[in-house]
């Protein structure tokens, strides 16, 4: 693809940014669709944000996304919130609409997305997640959008937890919990799909359920670290031909839900693949 005069931008904020696979999905995604259009990377201090905001308006860069320290702290620049990063509480995709600019949340889309794309359905399902934290409060959300029976959160700590299960609960027909207490056989077999929304297991082969633990029952495992690919919970569940979603699935899906958002255009399954590919050449 030629840059030229013509050529628009779309950009991730954060803090680091080095080391971030956002530009490699939407400069291939560029390439395939022969748009216009590139992707770059900015490191943003957090003192520098609002000025990296009014800079998006006077640039007319048409797209952003977002990622950490700034998801939070970027939604009182903007001027709209579309209804699910209200809920969520936090903004991953920007859609510069002649200026005005809008915010998304396509982590928790990605993450449904991904549990779709392997046949599985959500509706009526019941769900145990580990860990309360940003990605916890996305996928739930989108979760409950989708029609879930229940959602029990496992975590640590329980201040967000419980927000996450007060918002479930008043918006959604949802039953959200959460506790404390550590997960054993009864918790992961009274489920249907099992959730690691916890960075355990992240570049370690830690795991954030006990290995010892045996199931008899088919259930759906997802892990959301996405390095390694195969985790020690997904190498847990593969020893029990467990059906298993990784990381990597999630992280491709919310990257093609904000290049549909900026360009209209749905990726194909094929995209999906080679750039699950592109991205496991990385690692
Ligand atoms: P976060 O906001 O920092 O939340 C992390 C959660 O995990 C918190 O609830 C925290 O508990 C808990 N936790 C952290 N370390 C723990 C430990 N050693 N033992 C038990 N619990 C622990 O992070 P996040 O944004 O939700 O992200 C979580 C993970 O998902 C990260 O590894 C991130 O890279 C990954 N992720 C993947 C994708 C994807 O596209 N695949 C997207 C987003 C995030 P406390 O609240 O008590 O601290």
């Amino acid at each position: 693809m030629e840059i030229n005069a013509k050529t628009k931008t779309t950009c991730l904020f954060g803090h680091p940014v080095e080391h971030s696979f956002s530009p490699v999905i939407h400069n291939y995604l560029y390439r395939k669709y022969k748009e216009n259009i590139i992707y770059e990377c900015f490191d943003i201090s957090k003192e520098d944000l609002k000025a990296a905001v009014e800079a998006v308006r006077v640039l007319g860069i048409i797209g952003l996304n977002v990622t950490i320290p700034h998801k939070v702290e970027i939604m009182k620049y903007l001027d709209f919130l579309d209804i699910k990063s209200k809920l969520v509480g936090a903004v991953n995709t920007i859609k510069n609409e002649g200026g005005a600019l809008k915010g998304y949340n396509t982590d928790g889309i990605g993450f449904v997305q991904s549990i779709f794309d392997i046949g599985y359905s959500i509706k009526g399902k019941k769900i145990l997640i580990l860990g309360a934290g940003g990605a916890c409060r996305s996928i739930s959300i989108e979760l409950a959008v989708e029609g879930a029976k229940s959602i029990e959160i496992r975590n640590r700590s329980l201040d967000n937890a419980n927000h996450i299960v007060e918002t479930i609960n008043s918006n959604f027909e949802t039953k959200a919990h959460c506790s404390k207490k550590e997960v054993d056989k009864d918790d992961l077999e009274g489920v249907d799909i099992i959730i690691n929304a916890t960075p355990i297991g992240m570049k370690s082969d830690n795991c954030p359920i006990d290995k010892n633990i045996t199931i008899d029952k088919a259930v759906l495992v997802c892990d959301i670290v996405y390095n390694p690919h195969n985790t020690s919970l997904i190498k847990w569940a593969k020893s029990q031909n467990i059906e298993t979603m990784y990381g990597i699935d999630m992280l491709v899906n919310q990257g093609l839900a904000a290049f549909k958002i900026w360009t209209g255009i749905n990726p194909t399954i094929e995209d999906k693949e080679i750039l699950k590919n592109m991205y496991n050449c990385t690692i």
